[in-house]
């Protein structure tokens, strides 16, 4: 099964992917988790993508397009893509990667979201800094402050989530991302989710869907 995570910062994709990941046995891509490892190792990639990732704009195409295709030449199938692709040219060059590679797409997983709501949740939003599990301060926080309950890592706030980058980053999803509802809707492929309840209350009936897709 592949599968693409749409929605917008704070939606929950990767709540979902993470979900999907435990559910399906299937191999989670996300292109921000790759590059913050980059910017974490300090390489090329990373310095060049840090300096559009803290303005909230995206990272050119031509990288993260390398990149995804990277990942995929190792992974092949069984994958949820979370935050690829981003905007038309992306999903154009995914068909051709796909295509390439002799894959299939299963189905567009959409969670939409009121956006009053996200900003709220983007604000309380921290991940353990070693094993990457999300948490949100008020909906699903950590029995220890600032302590991972998996791993005991530490608790951090991404560096882009704060107010100014997170407008940006909801422009950004607006003019560029959300045209692909209808491009993955003309295709068949869309799966539509409510997530203003949080993604977790939704997972019984996502499962059903993609049951009948698999
Ligand atoms: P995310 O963790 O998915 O919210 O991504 C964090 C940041 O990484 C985004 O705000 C973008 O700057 C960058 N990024 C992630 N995925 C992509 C993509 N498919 N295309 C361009 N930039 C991306």
């Amino acid at each position: 099964m592949q599968l693409i995570i749409l929605g917008a910062p704070g939606a929950g994709k990767g709540t979902l992917a993470k979900n999907i990941q435990q559910y399906k046995k299937l191999t989670h891509i996300s292109t921000g988790d790759l590059f913050r490892k980059h910017i974490k190792q300090q390489t090329d990639l990373g310095k060049l993508a840090v300096r559009y990732i803290d303005q909230g704009l995206l990272v050119p195409d031509e990288i993260t397009d390398d990149l995804i295709e990277h990942e995929l030449e190792i992974i092949r199938s069984d994958f949820v893509l979370d935050g690829f692709p981003r905007n038309i040219s992306q999903a154009e060059e995914l068909d051709r990667i796909m295509k390439k590679f002799d894959i299939k797409l299963t189905a567009c997983v959409h969670l939409d979201i009121d956006p009053d709501i996200v900003i709220e949740r983007l604000v309380n939003r921290r991940s353990c800094l070693d094993c990457g599990a999300p948490y949100n301060l008020i909906m699903a926080p950590p029995k220890v402050e600032d302590v991972c309950d998996k791993c005991g890592g530490k608790l951090v706030k991404r560096a882009d989530d704060n107010e100014d980058t997170i407008n940006h980053r909801f422009e950004t999803y607006r003019q560029e991302t959300e045209p692909l509802v209808n491009y993955y809707q003309d295709k068949g492929l869309l799966i539509e989710v409510n997530c203003d309840r949080g993604i977790l209350t939704e997972l019984d009936n996502l499962w059903q869907d993609l049951l009948v897709r698999e």
